[in-house]
């Protein structure tokens, strides 16, 4: 997570925007006598390599007499003892398979939409027609997802391509799967049995029709023919623009070319990085790595200027065609399916539901941060005037902060008044030991156990990776959860950031109520160890890593009956809550010294380091939350007007907002930041609210369940089973309001920036 940069969703889905049929699990559980078609068998080359069982009793009487929690030793012991109920997933594929494993499951959702195609309308049944579209996305999940995953860890490139081309053809599939209008006429038949289908069936079972209904509709399929196709063709020109939008950023190489006198100050082993132009200048691309040093180091305020500016306007003429073509179609797409405009159509399908709960909601968090921005810029300024006197330029000097100069000021008064030395500090967190007590700290907080499988027996992607097999005992006996991977070091071609991957939902089988259990993976790119040093982790990515195995742990709990609900598989404006909650934990004084150890004699942080440490949490935070309220209010400006109003001049927008909002001043200069936020072009578009959205729910729950005592058992546990295990299936705030006992507020996220609620 950038603290100070755009938050990137780093929980990877496979397949964000479509219905039912993409959803990476599925599970399903008949709590009454129902009649079930046989399955469509999933014709892969490679079956899937679970076997369901039930759990199996442990031989221990001690832990089967005792209805309380057992004491974690004998847990421990009867854990290593036994062995798990289900095989980890196995990921011997050849590149052929892959291809052919991806050709024959998309052959299978094809000759189910036929089967069910062929059903007479007035003959569906919930039975014919719903069960085998379930069924098959629990069959399907689990290779589904390890096929389109090689491409991102597998060290053979033919595996990748295989897996990046098979990922290709599911999607293709997918696609065409949603459009199938006959299908959509026989789910739409059994939709009408609704209310006499909840005479019986679980609600989960409820919702997954509901969904389903809901999945087809918004994709167009209740609308007539002439309209259906106008709206398959926007759609499909917008998949376009977005990949082009995308690709310009991607594929973009320009450059600005400074000398080694104007890039004083910027550390030198990001310059030696620096290509250099044939008269000797050194280049700075606009990638991540090159540009936020200069941001932040380069002492010279024209280069810091040009660079920002030079940012903001890379791709312009290119891209800001495409997202003003892609927000009329968005508006026209939305006003088709008759919605009011985009955000409408977005916000139905989220936690948040209507852009009359959220517009407020950014509009409060505008106003009440907004003091607590002008307090960080009153405390900027100073650096700044100080700067520009030291440099000898006070005649230029202005008592305003401009947006290209808050990285630099900010980072100057952490460096200049708090004195933290971030290398230092990661001297306390060798990896192994922060890896050890993260688990630990699960185990403790939500009644888990981690269990190392030995890595002769491991089964796995590659050498270096971890598999855990993982068990709860809130119960009487130890349950297994399922199966966890953690590949945490670099290598050529992998994926470079960190992210949880989902590799396997947990869902019951239909017919006989076995159940299978899920595996997920985190990714990670932590150096590695050498025969003198240990991995060392900078504070920042500790909290990183707490994070993505926030998203992990998610994933492993759900004991949903229905894959399409497990885990991780909840509304967007949701997903980061759990994850941006165990931040917290990272924070307090007493964790921070509970996960120190220096790696050469393995002593604990000073009290005064860890002082010094917390005090920087929300140092110039108001600017960084001023900043996210103007990325979702612009997205909003974008989406909520209709097609004629689409702002014609989305530079003018973009700046006066910023001025408004984020309180940085442009100079009148005109910027096109909006060119490079992808975010808007693919999955968050009028979801960029989101972020914001989620941190105050986990604030909220954080500040009434943990802050008084973090460790609490009780609380850890009532969060699992309210959140955690209940993934998507059902409405999000259900859960929120079980652990919080009341309606959630943004009381505490203002507390916790420091601003009276
Ligand atoms: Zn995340």
């Amino acid at each position: 997570m950038l603290r100070h940069g755009t938050r990137v969703n780093l929980i990877l889905r496979h397949s964000p925007h479509l219905p039912p049929r993409t959803a990476p699990t599925l599970h399903r559980y008949i709590t009454t006598r129902v009649s079930v078609q046989a399955p469509a068998k999933v014709n892969c080359t490679r079956p899937t390599t679970t076997t369901t069982s039930r759990v199996p009793k442990f031989a221990s009487r001690t832990l089967a007499t005792t209805s309380t929690p057992p004491d974690l030793a004998s847990v421990i012991a009867a854990v290593k003892m036994s062995t798990p109920p289900q095989q980890p997933p196995n990921w011997k594929y050849t590149p052929e398979e892959v291809k052919k494993s991806a050709n024959d499951m998309a052959a299978s959702f094809k000759k189910l939409d036929d089967q069910i195609g062929a059903i007479p309308i007035e003959e569906a049944t919930y039975e014919n027609t719903i069960v085998p579209q379930l069924e098959l996305e629990n069959t399907t999940a689990l290779p589904r997802n390890q096929l389109t995953f090689f491409q991102h860890v597998s060290a053979d490139k033919e595996l990748r391509e295989a897996s990046a081309e098979a990922e290709k053809i599911l999607m293709d599939a997918s696609v065409e799967s949603t459009m199938r209008h006959d299908v959509f006429q026989r789910v739409e038949a059994v939709h009408k049995q609704l209310d006499e289908l909840k005479k019986t069936l679980d609600p989960e079972y409820i919702r997954a029709i509901e969904k389903m209904y809901k999945g087809y509709v918004r994709s167009g399929l209740g609308l007539p023919e002439e309209t259906r196709k106008e709206v398959e063709a926007l759609n499909k020109r917008k998949g376009e623009l977005a990949i082009k939008f995308s690709n310009n950023l991607s594929n973009d190489t320009s450059f600005l070319a400074f000398t080694a006198e104007e890039l004083e100050g910027v550390p030198k082993d990001v310059t030696d990085g620096f290509e250099k132009t044939e008269d000797g200048k050194l280049k700075m691309t606009f990638q991540y790595p090159d540009l936020f040093p200069v941001l932040r180091s380069a002492k010279n305020p024209e280069v810091r200027k040009k660079a920002f500016l030079g940012d903001q306007n890379r791709v312009k003429d290119l891209n800001t065609p495409l997202l003003k073509e892609t927000v009329e179609i968005r508006t026209k797409l939305a006003n088709l399916l008759g919605y009011r405009h985009h955000c409408d159509y977005v916000l139905e399908d989220r936690m948040a539901k209507k852009y009359e709960n959220v517009m407020p909601f950014l509009e409060d968090l505008k106003e009440r941060i907004k003091p607590q921005g002008e307090k960080d810029i009153a405390e900027l300024l100073p650096i700044k005037k100080a700067d520009y006197e030291a440099q000898g330029k006070s005649a230029d000097y202005k008592d305003v902060l401009y947006v290209w100069e808050t990285r630099y000021y900010l980072n100057k008064l952490l460096e200049d008044q708090f004195k933290i030395d971030q290398e230092k500090i990661a001297e306390y967190f060798p990896l192994q030991n922060v890896l050890d007590k993260s688990l630990a700290f699960f185990e403790n907080l939500f009644s888990l156990k981690f269990v190392e499988t030995p890595k002769d027996q491991a089964s796995t992607w590659h050498e270096d990776v971890k598999q855990y097999a993982v068990w709860k005992y809130d119960t009487a006996e130890p349950v297994f959860v399922g199966w966890f991977y953690l590949d945490l070091h670099p290598r050529p071609n992998k994926y470079g950031h960190a992210a949880n991957f989902g590799i396997g939902p947990g869902f019951t089988d239909l017919k006989d109520g076995s159940r299978t259990y899920p595996a997920t993976s985190l990714v990670c790119n932590f150096t590695k160890p050498t025969a003198e040093k240990p991995s060392l982790l900078k504070h920042s990515e500790v909290t990183t890593f707490f994070h993505e195995l926030g998203h992990g742990i998610h994933d492993l709990m759900g004991t949903t009956k229905l894959s399409r609900f497990h885990g991780t598989s909840v509304s967007w404006d949701f997903v980061e809550c759990p994850s941006q909650m165990l931040e917290f934990w990272t924070w307090e004084p007493e964790q921070i010294k509970h996960f120190s150890a220096h790696y050469k004699d393995g002593s604990k942080m000073s009290d005064e380091t860890i002082k010094s440490l917390v005090a920087t949490k929300h140092v110039c935070d108001g600017l960084h939350y001023l900043r996210q309220v103007h990325f979702a209010m612009f997205d909003f400006g974008l989406h909520n007007k209709g097609i004629k109003d689409t702002p014609a001049d989305l530079d003018k927008t973009w700046n006066d907002m910023r001025e408004e909002i984020a309180l940085v001043k442009n100079d009148g200069e005109s910027m096109a930041g909006y060119s490079t936020f992808g975010h808007i072009m693919g999955g968050y578009d009028s979801g960029y609210y989101g972020y914001l959205w989620s941190e105050v729910f986990a604030a909220d729950i954080y500040y009434t369940r943990f802050k008084d005592d973090p460790m609490s058992t009780k609380s850890g546990l009532d969060y699992r089973k309210a959140i955690l295990d209940r993934g998507g299936s059902r409405d999000e705030i259900e859960g929120l309001k079980e652990v919080l006992g009341r309606e959630p507020n943004n009381d505490a996220f203002l507390k916790e920036l420091g601003i009276a609620a």
